[in-house]
């Protein structure tokens, strides 16, 4: 199995030492500990896929399910060129503090495939989606392990996982994954649900400070599907969307960018690069644009020691997994710059995955508007306990989430108590 990169054993040390930190927060029992420092279970599966060459071509996919204390494992998958069993082990880990801070009944999980599907035919990637939900089936299911899409997956592919999943079982299995299609059992409001909610939970942060989304300077990395997201919900809400970058580069205008005109011209040349509505920028000079808000909407390890010094934002909201290192926070707290943990922030994917799952079992379907203001109660709950418990802890925002989501977890393990 090829190894995993060095950042990855770094984010996966990370997620360690963010519950060893919770851990003495809360002075966690070193029994509940012990149950969750490890991954519960890893699967490393090889992927013979024939390519539209007629090469035969070994791809390795990866499914960690962190803690099965909870109920089924959820988490989504990822299709990038860099993934790993250090970089799965790592994002499940958050997944189950995600889902327990929101309490919904699930364990954290992550997987995918090694791949670039930027190199991929449409073939390609149904051929390499398929096998891979062959592979893993024996410890999936509704009511073991529910996947979702992540970065470089979405409906396309859940669509073909679920339909390779009912085939293995025999009958048509729509709780078996979250993010399909509507026309599939898909719920309304599950594409656009992590930037929604990264805005949800933005406006209840400015509205403690007697403030409103209208107004405030933004900054987006990343206008993938949760960045362009944040950025339409912005927009609309008056808020003046400064920057916003993505892989191919990255625009500025001081004084707002005409969000719609922009999607437009990504829809048609796959980048916000060359807009001509506003100026071109180094695609690493985003995080560092003036701005009130900044929100990391791309991958992990973004803001480090090496430009958490030089941030020109007042607050930072996290909407991507994972985006600032332990460095960085402690940089950023000197600094008095406020943050919004991707715990909580990032949620609203997760949520709504949870209303599908619920909907898939019912054989139920609920309103676009009864998901949105479910979504809406659910993160604002979520912001009030993050709050609170961070003025009783006294601490960060980060630790405090880390600390309600542990608390609660390591409570049902001890509840449930150690087979044999
Ligand atoms: N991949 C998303 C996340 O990181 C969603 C997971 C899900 O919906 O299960 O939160």
């Amino acid at each position: 199995m090829p190894a995993g990169t060095a950042d990855d054993t770094r984010l996966y040390e990370v997620a360690c030492a963010q519950l060893d930190r919770a851990a003495a927060v809360i002075d966690l029992d070193p029994d509940q500990y012990t149950r969750l420092i490890e991954p519960r279970r890893s699967l490393v599966v090889s992927l013979p896929v024939r390519m539209d060459t007629g090469e035969l071509v070994n791809f390795t996919g990866f499914r960690v399910q962190h803690t099965l204390t909870m109920g089924p494992t959820k988490g989504g998958l990822r299709f990038v060129p860099d993934l790993s069993l250090a970089q799965c082990g790592a994002l499940a880990m958050f997944m189950t503090w995600k889902c327990a801070l929101l309490a919904l009944p699930f364990g954290g999980a992550k997987g995918g495939v090694r791949c670039d599907p930027a190199q991929l035919s449409t073939g390609e990637m149904e051929r390499i989606t398929r096998r891979y939900a062959a592979e893993i089936e024996p410890i999936i299911g509704p009511e073991q392990d529910i996947p979702a899409p992540d970065l470089g997956t979405g409906e396309r592919e859940m669509a073909w996982f679920y339909d390779t999943y009912s085939h293995a079982v025999g009958h048509a299995e729509p709780a078996c994954v979250t993010g399909k299609p509507q026309a599939l059992g898909g719920t309304p409001g599950r594409k656009e649900a992590t930037g929604l909610g990264v805005v949800f939970v933005l406006e209840a942060a400015l509205e403690r400070e007697g403030k409103v989304p209208a107004g405030q300077r933004v900054a987006i990395q990343g206008f993938g599907n949760v960045g362009a997201v944040v950025a339409a919900e912005l927009h609309a809400r008056g808020a003046q969307v400064v920057a916003v970058s993505d892989i191919g580069g990255a625009v500025a205008a001081p004084e707002g960018i005409d969000v719609p005109a922009l999607a437009g011209w990504v829809r048609e040349h796959g980048s916000v690069a060359g807009f001509p509505g506003a100026a071109a920028i180094e695609r690493d000079a985003l995080l560092e644009v003036d701005c009130d808000v900044l929100v990391p909407a791309a991958r992990e390890g973004q803001i480090t020691a090496a430009n958490a010094p030089r941030l020109r934002c007042r607050l930072v909201v996290e909407a991507a997994n994972g985006p600032t290192t332990p460095e960085a926070d402690a940089i950023l707290a000197e600094r008095g710059i406020a943050l919004l943990p991707d715990v909580l922030a990032s949620g609203g994917g997760v949520t709504v995955s949870y209303f599908e799952w619920v909907q898939g079992h019912q054989k139920y379907v609920w309103t676009a508007e009864e998901i949105r203001e479910r979504l809406r109660s659910q993160l604002r709950d979520a912001h009030s306990r993050v709050v609170e418990a961070s003025g009783q802890l006294g601490v960060d925002q980060r630790t405090a989430a880390l600390c309600l989501a542990v608390r609660r977890v390591g409570e049902a393990a001890q509840l449930r108590a150690v087979f044999p």
